[in-house]
C-alpha cells in the first residue's frame, strides 16, 4: 500500500468536451474518402468510442458464419507489400518499426485495422471545455508493468525519445494531497443501507508522508467512526488488521502460499478469517481496475501479493508463491519504471506513426508531439513505403499455396461493405486472438484452440468532462473507490503539463473525471464472467451508460454541489468488449499452478510465412508486452 501511484493503485482519469458528435466512418469508408476528410479526426469524438459502432460488425459475422454470405467476391487491389500485418496496435505499430530495421526503410509494410482510429487500445480522446483544452487517454494509460521492462522494450521507449526517468519533472503529485484530497470509498444504499462517502481505510496510492503511520490510524478511525456497516463488520475489520493470526499452524510458507492459490480472497476472508459479510462486499471490487473480476475470482495468494488485509499472521516469505499472477508480485525496480501521458500511450503510438508514416504527425522531439495534430489523411498514402489503412478489418489470411512452400500470403479485407485483397510476403497477425481462428482457418487446430482461449478482459474507460472540480474540493476527494455502482473507480486526471499541454491546477478550472468498470459476473470462473461481460457491453447503449453515469456522479459527488444537468460538459465512453489481455490465474487454470506449455506459447507459433504478436501471444496486459511480442513475431519471419 506504500507503492508508487501506477495503473493498480490510481486508475486515472481524463478527457472533456463539448461537442464533436459520433460520426459513421465506417458507412463512408468504401474508398479512402473518409480518412482524407479534412474533418476527420477520431481524437476529437465523443460519446461510443473504443470498440466504436461500425468497427465489429465485419469480425462478429465471420464469428457467426454469415460473413460470406453476403460478402461478393473479393477486389484485388493489385497491391503487393513485404510484410502485411493486422493489427494497429502497439504491437503491430512496434512490429513495423522492428521489421524495417531489419529489412530496411524501403521495405513496403501495409498496417491494417477495423478501429477508425489508430493505437489499438492506446487511444487519445481531445476534449474542449470552454477555453481549456484537456486530454485524456481512452485506453492504455501509462507506461507501467509489474515486471521490469525487457531490453527491447526498454530500447524502444529510449529510441522514441521518451525519458522515463524524468517523468517527475511533468507531474504534480502533491497537488490533491495538497488540498487535504484523499481515496475515499462509497457506500451505495442497496448494497450497505446508505450513501455515504467515507475516508478508505487503507488508502490506495499510498503515502510517502513522514507521518504515514499516525495518518493510517487517524483514516481507520475516521473510517470505524462513520463507514455504514454492520457493528460486528467493524470489530472483525479492526481485528484483520491489528490483531494477525496465523490460520494455518503447523504449515510451511510455501504450504501456506499453495493453499492460498486455490482459494479466492473472498473465500479466505469469509471461511477462514471469518469476517462479515459487509467487509466482503467492501472488497469485492477493489481488484477490478487489474483482474476485471473482483475479489470472487482472485486467489488469496494474488490478494496478500497486493498487501490486502488478513496476512500478517500467517508470517509468510517474501518469494513470489507458485501460480501468483505477475501483477500482484511486487517489483521495486518495475515501480520505479513509470510514465503517463496525458493521453496515456497514445503518445506511443503517435510518436511510432510520426517514424513510419512521415508527414502524419508534425514535429520531430517528444515535446512537440503531445499538441500536435494528426493529418489522418496521410496514413495511406501510395507514394509511402508505409501504409496506414484504418476501418478495414482484415477477414481472411492465407498462403498462396502450401504453407510450407508458398511464397506469398494473401489478405482479404472488409471496408466500407466491400472485401479486398492484398498480397504481402509475410505477415503479423498483431491483432486479438481471438478472432484468429475465423481468419486463418489453416492453422492446427490445437493452435485454434490455444488463441481462442484468450478471452480479453471487458472494460469501459468513461472520461466525463466537467467544468470545475470544487465538488471533488469540498468532499475533500479526487478518487473514490465504489464497489457497489455501474462505474467501480472514480479519479480525477493525474496531472500532468508537458510538451506545451497544461493539466488543471485549480479546482475552478475544467477537468476530466476518469470513471472505470468491469462488467464481471461474480461467482462463475474469470472466462466466463469476461465473455458474459463482454454481452453486456455490447449490448448495452450508449443513453442506458450516460444516465448511469450522470446518477452516479449526482450521488456520489452531488453533495459537493456537483450537479450533472450543469456541470458536465461532455462525456466519452471508451467501450472495450475486448480490452486486457487475460492472464493467468491460479484458481481457474490448472497449468498455471502446475507447470507445462501454457496456451499463449501454443498460440503463437509461427505458420509458413505468418507471425502472431499481440500482447495476447504472453497472456501479459501491458505495452512491454505488446513490444516483446511484436519483436519475437518479426525475428521469426526474417530470420533465414
Ligand atoms: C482500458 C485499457 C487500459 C490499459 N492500460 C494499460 C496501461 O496503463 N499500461 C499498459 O502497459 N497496458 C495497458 N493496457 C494493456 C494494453 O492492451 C497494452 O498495453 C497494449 O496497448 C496492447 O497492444 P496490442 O497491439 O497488443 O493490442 P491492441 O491495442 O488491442 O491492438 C490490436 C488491434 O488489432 C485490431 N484488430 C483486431 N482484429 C482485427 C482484424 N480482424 N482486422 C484488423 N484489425 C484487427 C484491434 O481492433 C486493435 O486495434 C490497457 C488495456 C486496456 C483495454
Amino acid at each position: 500500500m506504500h507503492r508508487r501511484i501506477t495503473r493498480r493503485d490510481f486508475i486515472n482519469g481524463v478527457a472533456v468536451t463539448a461537442g464533436a458528435a459520433m460520426m459513421p466512418w465506417h458507412l463512408l469508408a468504401a474508398d479512402n474518402a473518409a480518412e482524407k476528410s479534412p474533418t476527420y479526426y477520431p481524437p476529437a469524438l465523443t460519446g461510443l468510442r473504443g470498440s466504436h459502432p461500425g468497427s465489429f460488425d465485419a469480425a462478429h459475422s465471420l464469428r457467426d458464419g454469415t460473413f460470406w454470405d453476403s460478402a461478393g467476391k473479393p477486389e484485388d487491389t493489385g497491391e503487393t507489400y513485404d510484410l502485411i500485418i493486422v493489427g494497429g496496435g502497439l504491437s503491430g505499430l512496434a512490429a513495423a518499426h522492428f521489421y524495417r530495421k531489419a529489412a530496411g526503410e524501403k521495405a513496403r509494410i501495409l498496417i491494417l485495422d477495423n478501429h477508425d482510429d489508430f493505437g489499438g487500445h492506446a487511444k487519445r480522446n481531445e476534449f474542449h471545455v470552454g477555453n481549456a483544452f484537456r486530454l485524456g487517454f481512452g485506453g492504455t494509460f501509462s507506461i507501467e508493468s509489474p515486471a521490469p521492462y525487457s531490453a527491447v522494450a526498454k530500447g524502444l521507449i529510449e529510441e522514441l525519445g521518451i525519458d522515463v526517468p524524468s517523468f517527475s519533472k511533468y507531474a504534480d503529485r502533491n497537488l490533491y494531497r495538497g488540498l487535504g484530497m484523499h481515496s475515499r470509498t462509497f457506500f451505495d444504499k442497496e448494497t450497505f443501507g446508505a450513501d455515504k462517502l467515507v475516508v478508505h481505510p487503507t488508502p490506495r496510492g499510498g503515502t510517502e508522508a513522514e507521518d504515514a503511520e499516525a495518518q493510517s490510524q487517524a483514516m481507520l478511525k475516521e473510517f470505524l467512526a462513520h463507514a455504514p456497516i454492520a457493528d460486528q463488520a467493524k470489530r472483525d475489520f479492526q481485528r484483520l488488521i491489528q490483531e494477525p493470526k496465523d490460520y494455518y499452524p503447523g504449515l510451511t510458507s510455501d504450504e501456506k502460499k499453495a493453499k492460498l492459490a486455490r482459494i479466492s480472497y473472498a473465500t479466505f476472508l469469509k471461511d477462514v478469517a471469518g469476517v462479515h459479510e459487509d467487509i466482503i462486499k467492501m472488497y469485492q471490487a477493489m481488484p477490478h481496475p487489474l483482474y476485471g473480476v473482483g475479489i470472487d475470482a482472485v486467489a488469496a495468494q494474488d490478494a496478500w501479493g497486493f498487501d490486502l488485509p488478513g496476512f500478517d499472521g500467517l508470517k509468510l516469505d517474501d518469494k513470489p508463491g507458485k501460480g501468483m499472477n505477475r501483477d500482484s508480485i511486487p517489483n521495486e525496480e518495475a515501480e520505479k519504471y513509470f510514465f503517463h501521458f496525458p493521453d496515456g500511450n497514445a503518445t506511443i503510438a503517435r510518436l511510432l506513426v510520426r517514424r513510419l508514416v512521415p508527414g502524419v504527425i508534425p514535429g520531430n522531439s517528444l515535446n512537440d508531439v503531445i499538441l500536435a495534430k494528426a493529418n489522418y489523411a496521410k496514413l495511406d498514402e501510395s507514394s509511402s513505403p508505409v501504409r496506414i489503412r484504418l476501418n478495414s478489418t482484415a477477414v481472411r489470411v492465407k498462403h498462396l499455396g502450401d504453407s510450407a512452400n508458398a511464397k506469398e500470403v494473401e489478405v482479404s479485407y472488409a471496408r466500407g461493405g466491400k472485401v479486398y485483397t492484398a498480397k504481402a510476403k509475410n505477415s503479423i497477425l498483431a491483432c486479438w486472438h481471438v478472432v484468429i481462428p475465423y481468419i486463418c482457418e489453416e492453422l492446427p487446430d490445437k493452435q485454434k484452440e490455444a488463441l481462442a482461449s484468450a478471452q480479453k478482459v471487458p472494460l469501459l474507460y468513461t472520461n466525463v468532462a466537467v467544468n470545475n472540480w470544487t465538488s471533488f474540493q469540498k468532499l475533500a476527494t479526487n478518487s473514490i473507490y465504489s464497489p457497489g455502482l455501474y462505474h467501480s473507480y472514480t479519479n480525477l486526471d493525474l496531472p500532468v503539463s508537458i510538451g506545451g499541454y497544461e493539466c488543471a491546477r485549480k479546482p475552478e478550472e475544467p477537468i476530466i473525471v476518469h470513471m472505470m468498470k468491469t462488467p464481471c459476473k461474480p461467482g462463475r470462473p474469470a472466462r466466463q464472467q469476461h465473455s458474459l461481460g463482454r454481452m453486456e457491453l455490447f449490448s448495452t447503449t450508449f443513453e442506458t451508460m450516460e444516465r448511469n453515469i450522470r446518477e452516479q456522479l449526482a450521488r456520489t459527488i452531488g453533495p459537493g454541489g456537483f450537479d450533472p444537468a450543469r456541470d458536465i460538459s461532455a462525456i466519452t465512453v471508451n467501450r472495450w468488449p475486448h480490452g486486457y489481455a487475460y492472464e493467468y490465474n491460479s484458481l481457474f487454470d490448472t497449468f498455471w499452478l502446475e507447470g507445462g506449455e501454457t496456451p499463449c506459447e501454443v498460440a503463437r507459433k509461427p505458420h509458413g510465412r505468418i507471425a502472431i504478436a499481440n500482447s495476447d501471444a504472453g497472456a501479459y496486459a501491458y505495452t512491454d508486452e505488446a513490444f516483446n511480442q511484436a519483436w519475437r513475431a518479426v525475428g521469426e519471419i526474417t530470420k533465414g
